[in-house]
């Protein structure tokens, strides 16, 4: 419930019926009883040693001051990935999506949100994974209309974390040239994908067969995270591609496929951004369809 509070100003698209919209739509759908809803712990601090595996002090110290709703928002977010994660490896299900806002991917170290993020929700995920799981090699699918411009950046010289991002390049934040590829011992671990305005299924599923299946079964993840942005849905406020919700049924078919190959299933899925509230639900209804028949 605590995603219902407001964080920007009247008018901003990323508001509480991002979520509403979804609610009401699963309900609509008679998915209901997929719905679990999990409980925000009365001391959160423990999560600031998960939230310092990717945030500096500075950086949560600021975000408390600056912004106090959207800080607890976002740490709420956290809690709601790792208990996702705990509910996955006790094998209580296969796999989760977390609705959560604000989106994470954009969240640096700059003591500010950036592109509506403060905890870089999907990043943090990852590290928990492989800290109390042991669990070492983590594929992060990032198909949002932005660039997860901070999920490459923590990750950019790690070989331990396969990045894949689809977004139009030219978009905020301006980063995911092609080009970059990773560095050091990460090199050929970040694979960024740009999509011009107007991309339809055809092509992101095309880019999803050539670029990511092969490579990521050569990897061979012990996890699967995807940061589900459907802000990359047609009609989108702040989009121009064109990716229809059985276009997305598509993609999070061959995800589940790679998992079911390399992991046992193992996915979280969290929302990213979406800003046509009523599109955005649509697809993420299909996503959560999809994800529930593996
Ligand atoms: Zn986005």
């Amino acid at each position: 419930k605590i995603f219902l509070k407001t964080i920007f100003p009247v008018n901003h698209p990323e508001n509480p019926s991002r979520i509403t919209e979804i609610l009401k739509n699963l309900e609509k759908n008679s998915l209901k009883e997929l719905i679990k809803e999990i409980s925000f712990p009365k001391d959160s601090t423990k999560l600031d040693y998960w939230i310092k595996k990717i945030h500096s002090f500075q950086h949560i110290d600021s975000l408390k001051k600056k912004n106090p709703t959207g800080e607890k928002l976002s740490r709420t977010a956290v809690h709601l990935c790792t208990r996702g994660v705990d509910k996955i490896m006790s094998g209580e299900v296969k796999n989760i999506f977390c609705l959560a806002r604000p989106p994470g991917h954009h969240a640096l170290n700059t003591g500010k949100d950036e592109g509506f993020c403060f905890y870089n929700h999907i990043a943090i995920t990852a590290k928990y994974i492989q800290e109390k799981y042991k669990l070492s090699k983590i594929l992060i699918v990032d198909w949002d209309y932005h660039h997860g411009n901070s999920t490459e950046f923590f990750f950019y010289d790690d070989p331990s974390v396969l990045f894949f991002s689809t977004h139009d390049q030219f978009a905020y934040p301006g980063t995911g040239s092609p080009l970059r590829k990773g560095v050091d011992e990460g090199l050929g671990f970040n694979i960024n994908i740009h999509l011009p305005c107007g991309t339809e299924d055809q092509t992101i599923i095309e880019v999803f067969e050539n670029n990511l299946i092969e490579k990521a079964k050569d990897f061979k993840p012990d996890f699967v995270l995807i940061s589900a942005g459907f802000d990359s849905r047609e009609n989108d406020s702040l989009g121009c591609f064109n990716i229809t919700d059985k276009g997305f049924v598509e993609l999070t078919k061959i995800i589940m496929n790679i998992a079911r190959k390399t992991c046992s299933n193992r996915i979280l899925s969290i929302l990213e951004g979406g800003y046509n509230t009523r599109g955005s639900a649509q697809a993420t209804i299909q996503h959560i369809r999809t994800l529930s028949n593996f």
